[in-house]
């Protein structure tokens, strides 16, 4: 059987479970009024989905559960299954037996629905039963009512069943949701076209204003980007302009210093040699002095000699020969003395120049030391400057390497940033002696820049990026930590050798600095060398960074740095290194000057012996002749007086003639005197000549002084207005433009000329033409653009789904046309056969009330029954009417079989022998249908295989049990209480 089972428990006046099982093709059901039988055809609608409450006879849902009775309370749920054989997948499912259940509580209006005991959705039952007739205007549910309605209803209520029968009803509904959905797209559609209507009022105008905003931003992009450009190169030009200007005064200020230096070497040196002039002057007067006092000495003696002579030239020509021999004698030992004498000062002469020769080698050799010692001086000297200069550079300029562009980047743009507050190796000082040590300690840190805070920190990193600008470290303050060694660790450095301290405490710094020092250094320890490190990181563990006064390191953990590198710069260390090498070059420079004076003295004297020698020698070339003319006189006199007194020579007379040794002594002091007042004089002319010389150097000098700082003044006020126009530019470009210099030199790539400079008059012509601008209106353009556009791809979607559903219902229309003309002939082909059967004869038709609209065209229905000429059914008796509706019916049925029939007393307004008719056509059914017939006739009874009676044993509750036809008869004919009684 096609349903095998029905289950129900509180659905309506069943409130007891009772479980009917169906093994036969007819089944009646039978029972008294009011007995609950047209439940049970309530109950297989009820599960099959009907949501009519109005059919299911109650106001609400819920009227369905079981409300009560005297005897028993009202129930809170009410639940039915139905079980069915779908071996030949009637139902669309591939499962061979399905149970459906249906399920509602008292508490809500919704039901629980279960298909195998799976909830499920309505719709999932819905979709099970689809096109199977057991649905709503079902063909398997006929009652009483359906027939005389079927009887008496207008031409098109009638349309229901047929189109049941024709299978158009699932058409039917999809065009009746595409119709709805059609509505809904066509209200859609003209929301979005008022919508759209809306939007196209706005676009026009925001394009154009967009468009103009467009233009003025590509304008004012093009006169930013020549102004900044025209900016770039002032500033590049300015430039170069100050570093000329800074090269020419940095070059004046060497040049002045140098010459002041000159100058001061030079008045010193002329101090100390007219000092030397006027010593000269007193011993060239004291030697002149000497002369004339000598000269006069030998003047009178000369006198005195011309006398003697007079007076023995008389005694030789007129005295006797005694007196002639004594006198000729006399002249004879005065000959002598004198050629003795002037041989004497021959080798005197001689002996000095020896002397004064291996003097002038002892000179020469210390002459080359002091040069060589002249040398080293000023060599250092010149080094010491060379480094200061470096020194100074870096102390003006720390971040000018690549690495530290960041830094430097930042420093020079710490008044636009905020929070900037320095660069940590700016900031540290080290206390004297500890330089090398703290920037060992600090490391790179010494090249981090620290901020006020975090966010300061951020905004400095993100002006960086924008600008391209390099890296950096921060070290905002509000985050930092002060570092410090544990108290245990500290007993045991103070324990050991050479430990200093703590690096901090050997740094000075403005107190908001302070924690920048405690945090980088009050954990890194000092000692003194690294023999003494080494200690103390092993007493410690290596748990500290340690380092020495040289700058050697221990790190963390044992790793050991250390080493020298030639001439390296370090900002730590900078000022402390040009303090001290200032102070070197100031002992080095007094050093030299004590060298070349040394130099100068030691020429000075060379020079001396040098004339010296000069002197000597050209009076011993004047010596030699007068020692020969003296040799000559001396022995011809000899001659001369041995021809005369030949025996007398070798008298005892003894020379003292005491005026001649005067005499030449006089000379030989005279001679004395007058070669070293000619070096004297030579000494002055020379030195007179230096100081002149030297004079002129220092006047020349001055004058170059002069016009130096004289330059130094233009050039500085020069400097001064390219410094105020760079930083104008400069303001201009970060005020204007949010730009740094290195940035728009990076970016720019215009090159300024005559045509840019003209296009900048035009650019603001043009903007200044365009007047008001609304700056939103692109971004305004676009937003409105794009909800134009779409809503506009909405309404084209909307207006294709439109034809795409009408296109789908002229479908739909096509396919019930067709399908419901088929049935419909199938139906009338078949219509006088069922009619033969039931009434014996006659002839019936359906006929279209419009042909032409074949789907709203009602069905009228033409029949003769036999022997009659009436054709109207409305003519007809009810009995009539009922048997034409079942005519109707059971040709439907034939043509479209159904395997599930229930019939609520459809036959109640038949004879018995139409009855018998009937229930005969029912038996031709069996085959293809199941029947369940809810009945009062005996005759209707006589013909079930099985019959069922209902009964209320307890008031208010219905209960089902099998009973034989006799009993049957009697309860339909009998009152309820006396069936049961009979029963019982
Ligand atoms: P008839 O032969 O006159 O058509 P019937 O046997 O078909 O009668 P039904 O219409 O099936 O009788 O049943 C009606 C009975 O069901 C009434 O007695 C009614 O009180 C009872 N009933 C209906 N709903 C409920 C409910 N929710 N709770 C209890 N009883 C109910």
């Amino acid at each position: 059987m096609f349903l095998k089972r029905i289950e129900m428990q509180g659905f309506k006046s069943f409130a007891d479970r009772i479980v009917i099982d169906f093994d036969n093709p007819v089944t009646g059901i039978v029972g008294p009024n009011g007995c609950g039988k047209s439940n049970i055809s309530d109950a297989i609608r009820w599960v099959l989905g009907e949501q009519s409450v109005k059919s299911l006879r109650g106001d609400k849902m819920t009227d369905v559960i079981f409300a009560g009775s005297e005897a028993r309370k009202a129930m809170n749920m009410a639940e039915v299954t139905l079980v069915f054989d779908n071996s030949n997948h009637y139902l669309n499912s591939d499962l061979d037996e399905i149970e459906i259940t249906r399920r509602i509580y008292n508490t809500e209006e919704d039901a629980e629905y279960l298909i195998n005991h799976r909830n499920v959705r309505l719709r999932d039952i819905q979709d099970l039963i689809l096109d199977t007739s057991l649905g709503k205007d079902s063909l398997s549910m006929i009652t009483q009512g359906n027939i005389s309605q079927f009887a008496e209803a207008k031409p098109y209520d009638r349309r229901g069943i047929f189109e049941e029968a024709a299978g158009v009803s699932k058409y039917k509904k999809r065009k009746i949701e595409s119709l709805n959905k059609l509505e809904r797209t066509k209200e859609n559609l003209e929301r979005t076209l008022d919508i759209l209507n809306e939007l196209e009022k706005q676009v026009s105008p925001l394009k154009r204003q967009a468009r103009k905003a467009e233009l003025y931003r590509e304008k004012k992009q093009r006169l930013e980007e020549i102004e900044v450009a025209v900016l770039v190169d002032d500033i590049k030009r300015l430039s170069e302009e100050r570093n000329n200007v800074e090269k020419s005064v940095f070059d004046l200020e060497n040049q002045i210093v140098s010459q002041q230096d000159t100058i001061q070497l030079l008045e010193n040196t002329n101090f100390t040699s007219k000092k030397d002039l006027k010593t000269l002057d007193l011993e060239i007067d004291s030697i002149q002095d000497k002369i004339v006092k000598t000269i006069n000495e030998i003047q009178v003696l000369e006198k005195r000699q011309v006398e003697i002579d007079e007076k023995r030239k008389y005694q030789i020509e007129h005295g006797t020969s005694q007196e002639k021999i004594n006198e000729m004698k006399a002249l004879i030992e005065e000959a002598k003395f004198e050629f003795d004498d002037r041989t004497n000062r021959l080798n005197k002469t001689n002996a000095d120049i020896e002397l004064l020769t291996n003097n002038l080698s002892e000179i020469a050799v210390r002459l080359a030391d002091a040069s060589l010692k002249k040398e080293e001086t000023s060599n250092i000297v010149n080094r010491l400057k060379n480094r200061i200069e470096v020194l100074k550079d870096v102390i003006r300029d720390p971040f000018s390497s690549q690495s530290q562009a960041g830094v430097k980047s930042i420093i020079s743009n710490r008044n636009a940033l905020y929070g900037i507050m320095g660069v940590v190796g700016q900031e540290l000082i080290p206390v004297e002696g500890y330089e090398e040590a703290i920037a060992t300690a600090l490391g790179g840190a010494s090249y981090n820049i620290a901020t006020k805070d975090d966010e300061c920190a951020r905004s400095a990193i993100e002006f960086l990026k924008k600008n391209k600008s390099g890296r950096a470290t921060f070290l905002p303050m509000n985050a930092l930590k002060e570092r410090y060694v544990k108290t245990e660790d500290s007993i045991v450095c103070n324990n050991t050798n050479g430990y200093l301290g703590t690096c901090n405490s050997f740094v000075t710094c403005s107190r908001e600095f302070d924690i920048v020092k405690d945090s980088l250094l009050g954990n890194i320890l000092i000692c003194d060398n690294l023999e003494n490190a080494n200690i103390l990181a092993n007493l410690l563990k290596y748990n500290y960074k340690i380092v020495t006064l040289d700058g050697d390191v221990i790190h963390r953990g044992g790793s050991m740095t250390g080493g020298k590198v030639k001439n390296e710069i370090n900002i730590v260390t900078a000022s402390s290194e040009l303090n001290r090498i200032e102070k070197d070059l100031v002992s080095y420079e007094a050093e030299s000057v004590l060298a070349q004076k040394e130099y100068d003295s030691l020429l000075r004297q060379k020079d001396n012996i040098d004339a010296n020698i000069t002197e000597q020698r050209i009076s011993l070339a004047k010596l030699e002749p007068i020692v020969d003319a003296k040799r000559s006189k001396y022995e011809k006199m000899l001659a001369d007086f041995e021809l005369i007194n030949p025996d007398n020579l070798d008298n005892d007379e003894s020379f003292n003639s005491a005026l001649v040794q005067q005499l030449a002594q006089g000379y030989a002091s005279r001679d004395e005197f007058s070669t070293a007042l000619k070096l004297k004089r030579d000494d002055r002319q020379k030195l007179s000549a230096e100081i002149d010389r030297k004079d002129g150097q220092i006047r020349l000098l001055r004058r170059k002084l002069d016009e130096a700082n004289g330059s130094i003044r233009q050039i500085s006020s020069d400097k001064a207005v390219i410094e105020t126009k760079i930083e104008n530019s400069m303001n201009r470009l970060a005020s204007e433009y949010q730009m740094t210099y290195e940035y728009a030199l990076e970016n720019s790539n215009l090159e300024i000329n005559e045509e840019l400079k003209e296009e900048v008059g035009s650019l603001r012509k043009d903007i200044s033409a365009l007047g008001n601008i609304n700056m939103d209106a692109p971004e305004q353009f676009t937003e409105v653009n794009e909800r134009y556009e779409f809503l506009k791809k909405n309404y084209d979607d909307l207006v294709a789904s439109r034809d795409k559903i009408l296109s789908a219902i002229e479908e739909m229309d096509e396919i019930m046309k067709t399908q419901f003309m088929e049935t419909f002939n199938l139906i009338n082909g078949e219509l006088n056969n069922t009619f033969s059967a039931l009434f014996g004869g006659g002839k019936a038709r359906l006929v279209l009330e419009d042909e032409n609209d074949i789907l709203n065209s009602g069905i009228d229905i033409d029949f003769q029954p036999p022997g009659k000429s009436v054709k109207s059914i409305r003519l007809f008796s009810g009995g009539e009417k009922t048997l034409i509706a079942i005519c109707v019916l059971f040709t439907i049925l034939k043509v479209k079989p159904v395997p599930l029939i229930v019939f609520d007393e459809v036959e109640a307004a038949l004879d018995q022998a139409n009855v018998e008719r009937f229930v005969k056509h029912v038996r031709t059914f069996e085959k293809q249908s199941q029947f369940l017939i809810i009945t009062h006739r005996p005759g209707t009874m006589a013909e079930c295989d099985v019959l069922y009676g209902v009964t209320m044993q307890n008031r208010g509750i219905s209960q089902m049990l099998k009973v034989k036809l006799v009993d049957a008869i009697d309860m339909a004919e009998q009152d309820d209480s006396t069936i049961l009684e009979d029963k019982l």
